[in-house]
Order: C-alpha cells, then structure tokens, then sequence
C-alpha cells in the first residue's frame, strides 16, 4: 500500500500567484481515477493494523491532509461525496492556543504572494528591525546538517534559502517576528481562522468517520528540539485534540518529514506519550518488508507523484 500526502487544496487566487497547490478538479479527478482503478482507502492507523492481518495490501491507498487546514473540510465533504470516509488529517495546535498563523504558513503566504523575492524581503526585514537569523548556537551545525533539507522539491535557489532559513537553520526566536514584518509590508491580512480548520470543523471531520492525528504543536523541526519541549509537542497536541474529538489519538505526523526531521529521542517518546505510529515522507511503499515492523517510520508520497505512482500506465 502506499500512503499520499496532501496539503492545499483549493482554487486558484491572483492575489497568491505563486501559491503551490492541488487544484480541486484535479483532485476530483485523481481520486474518481484512483476509485475507477479499484483502490481502497483506509486512515492511517486502520492501514498499518491491517498490516498484520491482510495478505494483500497492495491496493490499498492512505489519503493524508496535513497542517490543518481551512481547504481541508472542503476536502473531506468532497471525500464523503465519493463514498470515501477514511482519511487522515493531521492537525497542528498551537494555532487554537494564541490564534495566530504558524510561521509555516506565513512563509507560505508570503512565498505565494511574491515568489522568489521572499528571500530579499527576509534580509531587508533582518535589517529593518536589526535582527540576524544566523544569530544563534548551532547556525553553523544545523546549516550543514539540513542543507539538503529542499533539494527534491524546489528547484529555485532562493527559494530554497528562504524555507531553509526559516524552518531548518535560522533562529526559532526571531523568525516570527520578521516575517510578520514582511507580511504587514505587503499587505496581506488572512487571519488564523480564514487558514486553520475551526473545532467544530475537526469535530465535523472526525464524526464523518476520519481519523485526526497530531501534527505537533507549533509545526517546530523535532530534530531542533531539546527531548522535553519534544515531548510537550507530542504530548500536549494530542491531549488538546483528544478532548476535542473524544477519541484517541494514535497517529503523529512529524513536521517537514524525512529522516533528519527528528531523532532517537522523538522514537523514545512515542511509547511514553502512547502513539501507535508516526508517518514521514520517503518515496518507498508500505509493507511488511519496507517497515519491518517500525510502526514509527511510516514512508509517504507526495501528492504530485500521483500520477506516476498509479495512473500512467
Ligand atoms: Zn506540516
């Protein structure tokens, strides 16, 4: 089986016309294809249980929708249409804490919105307010530690260098406050409601019958993470999310994905904190031989490798 990952879903808009997302017709239109092709669809945590018990799992599709997003409940009526009611949507909390946007997602919004400029608004607001990004202990160490963090996706090298220094090296405490700068400077005026799913929203989702699994708290690299704040990430999102939908939380998805986004602490803690599994991003499919039992390193594809995954043939 093999797991896809989804992140915006949504139509085209001009004031964004960088934006990178999943049009919703072609998302219509791949899953009417997938479903024509005779796949099925499981969440996450039924898929890897079935595992165990299944012979033939290759047929089998998890559908992932991660960040929380406001695109996502369009998605999941879309999904429910279809006759599709297995999914799994992985949420972030801090956004229900202090109701502002992860800084994930103002660098979403500002790369959408000005494309390779980014970089340069990044550097004039560093000297704007007077603040360096480089600035902090381990800029050299994780700079070589992370500096293939994009190198697969993006081909533009500046753009790289923007989502590199502000998700993988540049420093945790002032990221925030310069691209909240760079934001009021171009304008842009979405608030944490019009981009995050709202409770009754999740709550809505997880009655149709999928699964909601936790995307930490504040979509932080674990790997950048001491193993404390590690475990108030993996720890307090689920319980925020379990009283939410009054059901447990046993899938966890790492922020950015791949190997180097956390370590052998973030492994320790998914016992303690009582996850069943956690899923990456690696192109490898799901089965017994490809996990060898590590429920904690779930492989994923993107949703753009759909196509030659499962429909060029
Ligand atoms: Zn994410």
């Amino acid at each position: 089986m093999k797991a896809l990952m989804y992140h915006y879903v949504r139509k085209f808009n001009s004031n964004f016309p960088f934006s990178k997302h999943k049009k919703i017709e072609d998302f219509v239109n791949e899953i009417k294809n997938l479903i024509s092709l005779g796949y099925k669809f499981k969440n996450v945590t039924e898929a890897i249980k079935s595992l165990e018990t299944e012979e033939d799992t290759q047929k089998i599709i998890l559908l992932t929708f991660d960040d929380g997003l406001k695109d996502h409940f369009n998605v999941a009526k879309i999904l429910n249409n279809l006759g599709i009611k297995k999914a799994t949507y992985y949420i972030p909390t801090k956004p229900y804490l202090d109701n502002k946007i992860l800084h994930v997602h103002k660098a979403h919004l500002i790369l959408s919105k000005e494309g390779e400029k980014s970089l340069d608004l990044l550097f004039e607001a560093c000297n704007n307010l007077g603040i360096s990004l480089s600035d902090h202990s381990n800029y050299k160490v994780e700079k070589e530690k992370f500096k293939n963090a994009y190198s697969r996706w993006d081909t533009n090298s500046k753009i790289k260098e923007f989502k590199s220094l502000i998700n993988y090296y540049g420093s945790i405490g002032v990221r925030d406050l310069l691209l909240d700068e760079i934001i009021s400077q171009i304008g842009i005026k979405l608030k944490a409601n019009d981009l995050y799913l709202s409770f009754n929203e999740i709550k809505e989702i997880s009655e149709m019958g999928f699964e909601i699994g936790s995307h930490g708290v504040s979509h932080t690299l674990l790997a950048r993470l001491d193993k404390n704040t590690q475990k108030e990430e993996l720890y307090n999102s689920k319980k925020l999310l379990e009283e939410l939908t009054s059901r447990n939380i046993n899938s966890f998805c790492y922020p950015y994905g791949g190997k180097k986004s956390y370590n052998k602490y973030t492994l320790e803690l998914f016992k303690e904190v009582d996850y069943h599994n956690a899923i990456s991003v690696e192109n490898k499919d799901i089965n017994k031989e490809t996990i060898k039992n590590n429920f904690f390193e779930i492989p994923r594809y993107d949703c753009n490798q759909i196509k030659d995954l499962f429909l060029k043939k």
